[in-house]
């Protein structure tokens, strides 16, 4: 049996739940969850605000831990590797985004916590493809938020050609933003950081921001008109996207990785004369998981993150909801 934590209707406390986890599948792994980050996203599948709700969900996508069973036909992994797994926990490995390397756009790759149960848990099974053998240099105490938010802002970099000419501004500072923020340092940009909390401000610097500015204040928004090569958008929440898309630069591009429920409104002739683009996408392949934990490794990139136990899994879930964490939440134990 697996004991985990979970919801059983929208918005209501996690409880302890049981369950079985059925026969171990040939190509699968179990692991035994020794961290899990809180994303955004758990909280709105918890809270069912994008309708895919199962109830009981167990959330929880941001996990690190140690591969305790392997499946007979895993031969790249091992008992006792230390792994990581996000927002994905299987792909169907034969359609053309697989053959490839594009598995984070699968159309039926399945979702660690979409009608399965991810890692508010002791234990968490997974197609073993999913994981991702987390190496050296990169602490598995803090890792846990690469393998969703952190991956889901740096898949970007590598696919918009973003270079260390390139100026970047991410809006929205908190858990996928302050891990883009200390990627576009580390990348060699120069970042400007959005954010509504001025108190954030020393942080964002010393995370390498070189500019931060309110994300609610029009006037500097004016008066960065024509800047930014790409923007990342991280919030949740409708902004003033035409304000937004005035200040990118010539072929700039205004990028979506928060969840906006509302429909985007943008006037095309801001669009158009500058050749500026619009785009958005999903975390990223197991390929470039592994690329980007070495790249953290390398230039010592860790998510700040606050520490709670599993037991305390609702005031830690209830910390994100209201959007105060410093700057990610990870369950460890
Ligand atoms: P988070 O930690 O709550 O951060 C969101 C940030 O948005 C907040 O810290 C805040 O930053 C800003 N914000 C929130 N409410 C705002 C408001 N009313 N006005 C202005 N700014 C506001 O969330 P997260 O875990 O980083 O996730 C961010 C979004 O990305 C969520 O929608 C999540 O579902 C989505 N997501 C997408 C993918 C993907 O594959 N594309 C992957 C993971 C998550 P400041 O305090 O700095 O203003
Ligand atoms: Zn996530």
């Amino acid at each position: 049996m697996i004991n985990a934590y979970a919801a059983f209707e929208a918005k209501g406390p996690l409880k302890p739940y049981q369950y079985d986890p059925g026969e171990l599948g040939a190509f699968d792994i179990e692991i035994d969850v020794d961290h899990c980050g809180i994303c955004h996203s758990d909280v709105s599948m918890l809270d069912n605000d994008w309708g895919r709700a199962q109830y009981p969900m167990v959330a929880g996508h941001e996990i690190i831990g140690r591969v305790s069973k392997v499946g007979s036909h895993v031969s790249h992994l091992a008992i006792g590797d230390v792994v990581g797994l996000g927002w994905h926990s299987g792909y169907c490995e034969s359609c053309r985004m697989c053959m490839g390397g594009d598995h984070n756009l699968c159309s039926t790759a399945k979702g660690t916590i979409v009608g399965r149960h991810g890692g508010f848990a002791d234990k968490v099974r997974a197609q073993a493809i999913s994981a991702v053998k987390i190496p050296a240099g990169v602490n598995p105490a803090t890792a846990g938020p690469l393998l969703c938010g952190g991956i889901t802002v740096y898949t970007p970099l590598v696919q918009v050609n973003t270079s260390p000419q390139s100026k970047v501004a991410v809006i929205g500072v908190g858990g996928l933003g302050h891990m883009a923020v200390m990627f576009l340092k580390a990348w060699g940009c120069e970042v400007t950081a959005f954010s509504s909390d001025p108190s954030k401000t020393d942080e964002l610097k010393s995370m390498g921001a070189h500019h931060v500015l309110n994300s609610k204040d029009a006037d500097a928004l004016k008066k960065a008109a024509g800047s930014f090569d790409l923007i990342l958008s991280t919030v949740n929440v409708k902004l003033d996207w035409n304000a937004y898309i005035a200040t990118l630069a010539p072929k700039g591009r205004l990028h979506f990785l928060g969840a906006v429920l509302e429909p985007l409104d943008i006037g095309v002739f801001g669009l158009m004369g500058q050749q500026r683009t619009i785009s958005s996408s999903p975390v990223g392949s197991p390929r470039v998981i592994a690329d980007m934990l070495k790249f953290a490794a390398l230039h010592n990139i860790q998510p700040m993150v606050e520490t709670y136990g599993f037991e305390q899994i609702n005031e830690a879930v209830e910390k994100v909801r209201n959007g105060s964490p410093r700057f990610r939440v990870v369950l460890s134990r």
